[in-house]
C-alpha cells in the first residue's frame, strides 16, 4: 500500500480516540470492556484502508471487529475513510505490526481473524515475515478461542501455495478451499478488499478457510 508518509498520521490517531485504541496492549484480556456488546471478537491484520472490516462490522453488528495496520499514515487514510461513513460501535482500529501480537491479545481472546492480500514477502530469507508463516501460524493458534478460524484470501499464487504448505505442516484443517473465488458459489456473499477490488481483474483469487484441529 504506497501512501505518500502523513505527518499528522499520529495527530489523527489522537484526534479519533472513539475509533483508534491508542493503547492496546492496556486492553489485553479485556477487549470486551471497549465495546458496547460483549459479542464475538473478529480481527484483521493488515486491514490497509479498511473497507473490508467496514463493511463486515455494518453487515454484522452481531460481532466486534478490529482492523490492525502497521502503518501510521494507512492506518490515517482508514480513519478519514471511515469517517466519511457511519460510525459503528462494533468497529475499532488500531495501529502496531503483527509481531507485537501476543503482547495485545490473551491466549484464546479471538473467535475469527482475517487475512486479505497480505504482503507476500518473496524472497527466502524474509519468508518468516509471511503472516502464514509457522511462527504466525503458532501465535494464531494461542490466541484463538478453541473453535477459532482463520480466514485468508489473496491474489498471489505463489504466496498461496506456500501458505497451503505452511498450514498442512502445523496440523490447521483446511476447512474451505478456492483457486477461483470470484467464479465460486460463495462468490455472492464475498466482501471484497481494497487490493481485491483492483488486482482480480488480473486473475483468479485464491482463498482458504482454517482452524485448529485442537482436543
Ligand atoms: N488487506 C488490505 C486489502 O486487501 O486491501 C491491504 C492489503 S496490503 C497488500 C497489506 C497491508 O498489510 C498493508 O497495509 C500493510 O501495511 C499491512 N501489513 C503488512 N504486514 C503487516 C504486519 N506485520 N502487521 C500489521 N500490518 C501489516
Amino acid at each position: 500500500m504506497r501512501l505518500r508518509n502523513n505527518p499528522k498520521a499520529y495527530e489523527i490517531m489522537k484526534e479519533n480516540a472513539d475509533l483508534v485504541i491508542l493503547k492496546p496492549e492496556e486492553h489485553k484480556g479485556h477487549y470486551h470492556d471497549i465495546f458496547e456488546i460483549n459479542q464475538p471478537l473478529y480481527i484483521e491484520i493488515g486491514m490497509g484502508k479498511g473497507d473490508f472490516i467496514y463493511q463486515n462490522a455494518l453487515k454484522h453488528p452481531e460481532n466486534n471487529y478490529i482492523g490492525i495496520e502497521k502503518f501510521p499514515s494507512v492506518l490515517a487514510a482508514a480513519i478519514n475513510k471511515i469517517n466519511k461513513n457511519q460510525s459503528l460501535p462494533n468497529l475499532k482500529l488500531m495501529h502496531f505490526d503483527a509481531i507485537e501480537l501476543e503482547n495485545v491479545f490473551e491466549n484464546g481472546e479471538i473467535d475469527h481473524l482475517f487475512l486479505n492480500f497480505s504482503d507476500p514477502w518473496p524472497k527466502k530469507r524474509h519468508a518468516k515475515r509471511r503472516l502464514t508463516s509457522s511462527a504466525f501460524l503458532n501465535v494464531y493458534r494461542r490466541l484463538l478461542k478453541k473453535d477459532g478460524v482463520i480466514e485468508f484470501k489473496t491474489d498471489n499464487r505463489g504466496l498461496f501455495e506456500y501458505s497451503l504448505q505452511s498450514v498442512t505442516e502445523n496440523n490447521y484443517h483446511l476447512d474451505y478451499v478456492s483457486l477461483d473465488l470470484h467464479n465460486s458459489p460463495e462468490a455472492g456473499d464475498n466482501i471484497m478488499t481494497e487490493y481485491e477490488r483492483k488486482f482480480s481483474v488480473n486473475g483468479p483469487i485464491y482463498k482458504m478457510i482454517i482452524s485448529d484441529c485442537k482436543e
